[in-house]
């Protein structure tokens, strides 16, 4: 029968139908331990009760209303990001991740100017699928189908100063980066690097960005991941953790800079709208509550204490709870990392194959110890069981449970 559905994902090697915390089951009621959060989206886990009820409650009162009206949620979460972020900025509310850069480069074009359009990115990057964050995508053999490309994008080589420096000429609004890079890899920016594009923008007059859509709210051990390295940037944006699974996205911006929207520059039906405002102040609450930046610190530690020792590992990589486990090359199996990922999936483990070496590992930000010691010794059995040095390679899941 012909998938109902566009090809645009491989077929799914597994159909999941219920959620709880850090575990995920199938039809046939077997039971994975999900590593990747839906790709950083649920980091409370999966059917938070906090969060189902704030869904719930507001179902039953106001799913929908236009942004042409106020809504009860909408400002309260913008004032809570505001602060999360240092104070002094505003928030456009979108849909998605790439939604919430579309707006931040409509931003930096409105604030640069005619003439002064150009946003400049970085090769290994990843913004979106939109044609204009596909095209601020830093991945050349992404963009090829799809050419020609809006107008205005520039990449430049990942964390080389001297490129970047290059680059900045007159026509050039805005630098947007990910403080840590996480589909190119798990492969995060020094805060050198960080605070000398910080005074390259202020000296150049052009606006700082960072795309905080993955590993942003609590993901990498602060608020947002580039707090720690004490940058301030321009704009802002984030998505998949916001909603804890309710898409939401959001772009802030300082007072001077979300100062140039005027009405009618920018818009989105369902952006911000109360369901997914709902959703997402109590996903802040909860956040707050459980103050997960911390744990996200502990947590990482942990995963990395047990995982580095492992014979096949070179090293494991990023910040918090985003992390890239690199094999070994001689250590891997035919397929890379995608086989590695498959074996485990049979082992009841979900990770990713971010790279054809390295495994992503973005967990729930309330997973506990015990969870984090079975993953470690899951990943640990499968590593063996696949190293062409070593194994007999292939789990059989985990029985219904
Ligand atoms: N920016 C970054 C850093 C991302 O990781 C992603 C998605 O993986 C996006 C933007 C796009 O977000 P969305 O898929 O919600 O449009």
């Amino acid at each position: 029968m012909t998938d109902p559905l566009m090809p645009t994902y491989p077929p799914p090697a597994v159909e999941f139908v219920r959620g709880e915390g850090s575990w995920l089951w199938d039809a046939e009621g077997r039971r994975y331990l999900d590593l990747l959060s839906g790709l950083a989206v649920t980091s409370l886990g999966h059917s938070h009760p906090a969060v189902a009820e704030a869904v719930c409650r507001q179902a039953r009162t106001l799913l929908h209303v236009s942004n042409l009206y106020g809504s009860e949620h909408n400002r309260p979460l913008a004032r809570t990001l505001d602060r999360l972020l240092g104070g002094g900025g505003r928030v456009f509310f979108s849909n998605s991740g790439a939604e919430a850069n579309e707006a931040a480069i409509k931003l930096a074009r409105k604030f640069g100017g005619r003439g002064r359009h150009v946003v400049v990115s970085a090769y290994g990057s990843f913004h979106g699928r939109t044609l204009a964050t596909l095209h601020a995508t830093g991945q050349p053999a992404k963009h090829e189908a799809f050419q020609p490309l809006p107008e205005g994008f520039r990449h430049v080589t990942w964390m080389d100063l001297d490129d970047l420096e290059r680059s900045l000429d007159d026509t050039v609004a805005a630098v947007l980066l990910e403080p840590v890079q996480g589909e190119g890899g798990v492969h995060p920016a020094s805060g050198e690097y960080l605070r000398a594009v910080r005074e390259l923008c202020d000296e150049r007059g052009v606006l700082l960005m960072f795309d905080e859509v993955q590993t942003g709210l609590g993901r990498c051990g602060a608020w947002f991941a580039h707090q720690p390295h004490g940058v301030r940037p321009d704009v802002v944006t984030m998505a998949k953790a916001l909603g804890n699974g309710v898409p939401i996205g959001a772009c802030w911006a300082t007072d001077e800079v979300a100062g140039v929207f005027e009405p009618g520059d920018h818009a989105t039906t369902f952006g911000g709208q109360p369901l997914a405002a709902a959703a997402a102040r109590a996903v802040l609450e909860v956040m707050e509550a459980e103050d997960v930046p911390a744990r996200a610190r502990a947590a990482g530690r942990r995963f990395r204490e047990g995982l580095e020792g492992l014979d096949q590992v070179v090293e494991v990589r990023g910040a918090g709870l985003l992390l890239a486990v690199e094999v070994r090359p001689d250590r891997l199996p035919e397929g890379g990392a995608a086989a590695v990922a498959r074996d485990l999936l049979g082992r009841g483990v979900v990770v990713n194959p971010v790279t054809p070496a390295a495994l992503r590992l973005a967990p729930s930000l309330l997973i506990d110890d015990d969870e984090i010691d079975t993953a470690v010794a899951r990943i640990a059995e499968s590593l063996d069981a696949c190293d062409p040095l070593r194994g007999t390679g292939g789990g059989a899941g985990e029985e219904p449970g």
